[in-house]
């Protein structure tokens, strides 16, 4: 084979939240994917009259769907001078991680997802109605109680085989709601990672006619919404436990900025029930699934580790919420 297929992938101007997109380059074998372009004004990230954008590609995988050396080609968007996007939140974060590159910050999310066929959610009855309340699901197992696993099972195969930091799967606490994990990896390695993974979880749902969202609140009434915890540690912070407190103090400062940036509809998830702390108040605690940051129980044991920020959305931006934790732990610390 003289060439072979690249897909590039991006993240769009879709507001509130924005999508992924991709298109396929057959680039010759033995080249890196070069910079390429696309209609920005069917992206909403450009009017009509100017409509180029510039795809830079910063980090490529194993396509895992398609033949031995292709590949999946994550991208930052650039206006046509090769300055950053407005959409484009990379560059910023990439900035803040250069800037705080001394902390050795890594961080692991937990991606929460929720299984769509047709209109409901998986595992609710097609016709209407309801499956039966929360409480069997997490972790389950069983017909009646798991929903979409031939999915997850595909979409955990092929990121391992891309080379993905998949670090573990699991079964969430309403019908059709899964989760991966990613890392622990710095940024921007982490959210590219991310994105990468999301990608190939709706690609994977096309394939089984299975449609997957990160919306924060699925399902009306008592079913708990999706979240992204995002777990982050320093090198101090691994190694001793005031750089913890210390980093919670950080982050309850900049409590407001956090929510303002943590993904659309926060305000319909964190409520205070279904496992979060209302988004109007910071809370922190040992094992404490209804605040704001958790401290592990093995942390305080060992006095040292990482903690954890239960306030992202499912469909926040990775890029934006660990330059906001790198920024505003780093800045306090510095
Ligand atoms: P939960 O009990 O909240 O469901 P999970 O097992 O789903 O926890 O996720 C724990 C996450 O914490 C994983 O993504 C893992 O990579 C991450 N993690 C573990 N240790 C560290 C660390 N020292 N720094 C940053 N993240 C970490
Ligand atoms: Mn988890
Ligand atoms: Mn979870
Ligand atoms: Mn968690």
């Amino acid at each position: 084979m003289d060439h072979y297929k690249a897909e590039y992938i991006w993240v769009d101007g879709t507001e509130p939240t924005a999508k992924l997109r991709s298109k396929t380059k057959i680039v010759p074998v033995g080249e890196e994917p070069p910079i390429w372009g696309f209609d920005g004004s069917s992206t909403n990230q450009a009017t009509g009259e100017a409509s180029d954008c510039v795809l830079q590609p910063v980090h490529s995988i194993d396509d895992p769907l398609r033949d031995e050396g292709d590949k999946l080609v994550m991208c930052e968007v650039l206006l046509s001078d090769m300055s950053p996007h407005p959409t484009n939140t990379r560059r910023a974060c990439a900035e803040v991680a250069e800037r705080f590159v001394g902390l050795g910050m890594i961080f692991g999310i937990e991606q929460e997802y929720t299984f769509f066929k047709g209109a409901r959610p998986l595992g609710f009855p097609a016709e209407g109605g309801y499956p039966a309340p929360q409480g069997g699901y997490y972790c389950g197992v069983g017909d009646d109680e798991v929903f979409g696993r031939e999915v997850v099972e595909e979409h955990l195969s092929v990121c391992l085989e891309a080379g993905l930091l998949i670090s573990g799967i699991n079964a969430e606490v309403m019908p059709g709601q899964w989760e991966f994990q990613v890392g622990p990896l710095a940024t921007p390695r982490i959210a590219d990672e991310l994105w990468l993974a999301r990608w190939l979880l709706y690609r994977v749902g096309e394939d089984f006619d299975i449609s997957a969202t990160l919306d924060a609140k699925p399902a009306r009434g008592d079913w708990n919404g999706a979240g992204a915890h995002t777990n982050f540690s320093t090198k101090a912070m691994r190694e001793s436990y005031p750089p913890i407190l210390a980093a919670i103090e950080a982050l309850k400062g900049k409590h407001d900025l956090h929510i303002a940036n943590y993904g659309a509809g926060i305000e319909e998830r964190l409520t205070g029930l279904h496992e979060t702390a209302s988004y109007k108040e910071f809370k922190y605690g040992v094992s404490d699934r209804g605040a704001s940051i958790r401290i592990p129980w093995q942390v305080e044991r060992d006095q040292k580790g990482y903690l954890e920020d239960r306030r992202p959305n499912a469909n926040m931006d990775p890029y934006v919420v660990t330059r906001l934790i790198l920024d505003s732990v780093g800045s306090a610390v510095a």
